[in-house]
């Protein structure tokens, strides 16, 4: 899939858009999820036009992997939902394709917390 440069997150990182920011350096931004589905809802995105993980994982220079990655740990040590910074923990998830239902594709890690967050994938019901 080839990156389309007006997905609202590029417009985020090129100011077009407002965002709620957490945190940013050279190669993340860090932004509050304007729907959020825990007490904390916090995005990370990379500053590099990425589609989504894969392509990341793929495609991005070392130097942008580990800038990204090192992010997760400012993000939530500054939101205090690491267990290191005194919170209770959180979960990291990044929606790939149509059956994680990614909706905006520009590469971005949910960083979920300030409850418990039950079971990691909710089974679907029987239909028999
Ligand atoms: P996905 O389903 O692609 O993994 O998640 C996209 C997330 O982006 C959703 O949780 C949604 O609430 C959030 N989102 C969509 N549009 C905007 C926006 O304009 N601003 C912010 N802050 N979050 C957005």
């Amino acid at each position: 899939m080839s990156y389309d440069k007006e997905n609202i997150f590029a417009k985020i990182l090129r100011g077009e858009i407002p965002c709620d920011k957490i945190y940013e350096d050279e190669y993340a931004l860090a932004f509050k999820d304007i729907r959020p589905q825990a007490p904390s809802h916090a995005l990370i995105i990379p500053k590099g036009a990425y589609v989504d993980i894969n392509d990341f994982s793929k495609n991005a220079t070392n130097e942008e992997v580990v800038g990204f990655n090192r992010a997760i740990s400012m993000v939530a040590d500054k939101l205090g939902i690491s267990e290191d910074s005194g919170g209770n923990g959180y979960r990291v998830i990044a929606n790939s394709g149509n059956d994680a239902h990614q909706e905006v594709p520009h590469l971005h890690f949910h960083l979920l917390a300030g409850r418990p967050l039950g079971p990691m994938v909710y089974p679907i019901k029987s239909e028999s």
